[in-house]
């Protein structure tokens, strides 16, 4: 896919790297502002081929219905479920705004990008069973989860995933909730969808093209410096906004651009496979994503699951993530990334956050040395009959956890996305993974309000046409945001919720 109009020599707003932000923050200000010009620079022969592409991600559409690292327990044994109540609004955000562009004729039919797949919580043991009937309760008490279901019993759960049971040692102490309204999304399709419109209302796409240094200018505007990597020309952009979608490469861009905001911010890259197979045997007994607790000590992103996956419309089921130690901040990146990114700001806070997350280190060492045989034995804790010969490891996406600075010359690991933007606003990027790309629209919509400050009441009356969630409160008023999901998911031809 390629813009028919290349980018002229100044732009009204340009926007770096062809994955999930970009093409939302491109759909967002096509629809305010649709004389703008706007052009988007991909180092890639494609959309889509770095996190966001289906094959890169989990494909959840994190509404924190099961993943039990949104709900921690304390000491105490109580449970905490407000992370997961302000998750499942963001996706409902998200959800609202893809239904409206099926509407639109924007995306097309929504199979081709979500698909109703129930998730569910599965574990095992005493301390786990009580911990999951605590959340249980106290979810399944708050409307954005009333429909959930719980059992403790062998032949319930075997009804939701055959898998699960298929095998089991009988006796064992297992527990499992079931969120039926769950999603399994390719977001490389919403992906390429969204840029396929971007292209047909005007806007430039400029695949092979990457950005290779950003000079600011007296009047605030940005010289953007892009390299044509067919044929090693590099040509000069002015542009009045720059937005960096670029993964894990949008620190490293932020610096070039001498913003001052990123001091002391580094990366820590995690590299992530994933066993996965298409036997029809297999798939037919698994049509749900179940996520199992991670390790005591490991970090959210280790947490287990078995996921049923519909991928260019093929059915698949997926296991892990195990993680690795690849020195790179993209997955078409270089080993040389994480090396280029030491600054004299950045080297403490590195290592402390490093030293501070031995846990992480811990899995990332066990994980290095796994085997298959060792890989199959952590799958037959969820699916205890599977077999080493239908299962493929693949690699999935990079992660470039963001390491903050906190006080003095320490370090903090951050598990989730953040949002950069400079003082004037006419540069922003975004930094981080999880949970990803099932918050592109609310992260979008965080980028244009900090960036657009003069004119954003205008723009969120102009967008609420398409974004209906945008200024519901879902911790004061979830029936309202629970009305709009109703309408989203008919939009986006999900079953209505019981
Ligand atoms: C293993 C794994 C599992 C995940 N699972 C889930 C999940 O289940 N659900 C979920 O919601 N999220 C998930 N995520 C997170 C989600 O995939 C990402 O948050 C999201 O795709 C990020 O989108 P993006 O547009 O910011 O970046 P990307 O999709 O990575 O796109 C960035 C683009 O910028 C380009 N680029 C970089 N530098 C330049 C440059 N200088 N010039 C031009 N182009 C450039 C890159 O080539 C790339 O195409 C997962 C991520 C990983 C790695």
């Amino acid at each position: 896919m390629e813009g028919a109009k290349s980018a002229s020599d100044s732009v009204d707003v340009l926007l770096v790297g062809g994955g999930i932000v970009s093409a939302t923050l491109g759909a967002m200000i096509q629809r305010v502002h649709p004389e703008w010009s706007l052009t988007v620079f991909e180092r890639l022969d494609e959309v889509a081929l770095e996190s966001s592409n289906g094959w890169n991600n989990a494909g959840t559409g994190h509404a924190a219905l099961c993943e039990l690292n949104y709900t921690p327990e304390a000491a105490d044994g109580s449970v905490n479920i407000s992370k997961a109540i302000a998750i499942n609004g963001q996706f409902l955000t998200t959800k609202t705004f893809w239904g409206s562009l099926v509407t639109e004729g924007a995306m097309r039919e929504p199979s081709t990008f979500i698909n109703n797949t129930a998730h569910m919580a599965f574990v095992r043991g005493d301390a786990n069973q009580k911990f999951l009937r605590e959340r249980f309760r106290l979810m399944s008490e708050h409307p954005f989860f009333h429909d959930m279901e719980h059992s403790e019993d062998y032949g319930q759960i075997e009804q939701w995933s055959p898998l699960l049971i298929e095998g089991r040692p009988a006796g064992e102490k297992i527990a499992a909730t079931y969120a039926p309204s769950g999603t399994d999304v390719d977001f490389g399709a919403v992906t390429r969808q969204l840029f396929e419109d971007f292209v047909a209302r005007g806007g430039a796409l400029e695949l092979k093209h990457e950005v290779t240094d950003i000079e600011r200018n007296a009047d605030g505007s940005w010289n953007v410096t892009v390299k044509n990597l067919r044929d090693g020309a590099t040509r000069v952009v002015r542009t009045k906004v720059l937005m960096l979608g670029a993964g894990g490469y949008t620190l490293k861009l932020l610096r070039k651009a001498g913003v001052p905001e990123v001091k002391g911010y580094g990366l820590f890259p995690v590299s992530g496979t994933f066993l996965s197979t298409e036997n029809p045997a297999v798939t037919a007994k698994h049509q749900t994503k179940v996520y199992g607790k991670a390790a005591e000590g490991a970090p959210p992103m280790s947490m287990p699951h078995l996921d049923a996956r519909i991928i260019d419309g093929q059915r698949t089921a997926l296991f892990g993530p195990f993680a690795g130690l690849v020195p790179k901040f993209l997955k078409e990146g270089s080993v040389l990334d994480l090396f280029q990114s030491l600054r004299t700001d950045n080297v403490l806070p590195i290592a402390t956050a490093g030293l501070e997350n031995l846990g992480l280190t811990k899995v990332l060492a066990q994980d290095l040395l796994a085997n298959q045989a060792k890989r199959i034995e952590a799958l037959h804790d969820f699916a205890p009959t599977a077999v080493s010969d239908d299962w493929r490891l693949f690699t999935a996406g990079q992660r470039a956890q963001i390491i903050k600075p906190s006080s003095g010359t320490k370090g903090t690991l951050q598990f989730g996305t953040e949002v950069i933007t400079s003082a004037n606003g006419t540069i922003a990027g975004v930094l981080g993974a999880s949970p990803g790309a099932s918050t592109a629209v609310p992260i979008a919509l965080d980028i244009l309000r900090s960036s657009f400050k003069d004119e954003w009441e205008r723009w969120e009356n102009e967008l609420r046409s398409v974004i209906p969630m945008l200024g519901t409160d879902v911790a004061s008023d979830p029936h309202r945001a629970l009305e709009l999901e109703a309408e989203a998911d008919t939009k986006l031809g999900l079953p209505k919720r019981g």
